[in-house]
């Protein structure tokens, strides 16, 4: 893997993002920070990856829980700058639920202050290297990208995956233009000079033709019906809380559909299922793509 010596990526699962470690003469930086109910595995990593070398700054590739859940615990142990994209910083300001995707989707962070701001444009300087700040939105509409032009490295965050990217939401905060901006980004990446790609989960990957191409397919498939990305969402919400709770009464289900917001309002736009077929539609399909089993009355995640 061709990274240069002083980028470290530790990789995570889907509860929390990969975290990126760069070692810059006597401190480090380190980009997104997991999960909040893995905060203890973050800190144990991180201070592995850190070698008693001061963590003197935070930065965020935009403010969903999985790349900030563990900003707090972190500036809390080390004390460092938190730099995160402007356009975070009047959601992260007011704590904005929704735009943050907290308890909207039943998902949790603990607050936190930041420093700074950089936008699109600006070199940040991490590792010894100049990253240019790009844009990326699309999943998350102030996401960012680092691109180092020396090192031939794009640390994309959830706008390009080896396989995919981070899921859209259907025009449910009332941005028609998700996909296009989708678009967008992804023709963006495609214009740049990137060896080596450090996605937000998942493995560092090289053949970044490939991962674009299986990009724009999915893209096209939610562009030709909006549904398809309504039900791709909510299951990709579902099995992400799955992988939090690990287990959940059956019976209990319906009623957890009905009670967290970004379901009733996936449903209400797109889905339009009663809540009995949209219960065992998603069990189905999340059985079927191995991410939940059924076990004596419990929903169980995979792996557990
Ligand atoms: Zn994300």
């Amino acid at each position: 893997m061709s990274l240069p010596a002083s980028v470290r990526v530790i990789e995570r699962g889907w509860l929390s993002a990969n975290n990126i470690v760069l070692h810059d003469g006597e401190g480090a930086t380190v980009i997104d920070s997991g999960y909040g109910a893995h905060v203890p595995q973050t800190l144990d990593l991180l201070a592995h990856a850190l070698r008693d070398k001061p963590l003197t700054r935070l930065v965020n590739t935009h403010c969903h829980s999985d790349h900030m859940g563990g900003n707090a615990a972190i500036q809390k142990k080390y004390g460092c700058r938190t730099s995160i994209p402007a356009g975070e910083a009047p959601i992260v300001d007011r704590w904005d639920d929704q735009a943050l995707i907290l308890a909207f989707a039943d998902q949790r962070a603990e607050r936190f202050r930041y420093d700074d701001t950089f936008a699109d444009g600006d070199v940040l300087r991490m590792g010894g290297l100049d990253w240019r700040v790009l844009a990326a939105p699309g999943h998350d509409p102030h996401a960012v990208m680092f691109h180092s032009p020396d090192a031939r490295v794009l640390i994309s965050g959830d706008a390009l995956w080896e396989s995919g990217f981070g899921v859209v939401f259907p025009q449910l905060f009332g941005r028609e233009t998700a996909l296009a901006e989708t678009r967008a980004t992804l023709e963006a990446i495609a214009r740049l000079d990137v060896g080596t790609v450090i996605p937000g989960h998942g493995r560092p990957f090289q053949e970044i033709g490939k991962a674009l191409e299986r990009a724009f397919y999915r893209l096209e498939g939610y562009e030709e019906d909006i549904v398809r990305l309504a039900r791709h969402t909510a299951k990709v919400v579902l099995s992400f809380a799955m992988m939090e709770k690990r287990s959940m009464p059956l019976e209990k289900l319906p009623g957890y559909l009905e009670s967290v917001p970004v379901y009733v309002e996936l449903n209400a736009r797109y889905l339009r299922m009663t809540t009995a077929a949209m219960t065992e539609w998603l069990v189905g399909d999340l059985e079927r793509a191995g991410a939940v089993r059924r076990e004596g009355g419990m929903l169980v995640a995979a792996g557990q």
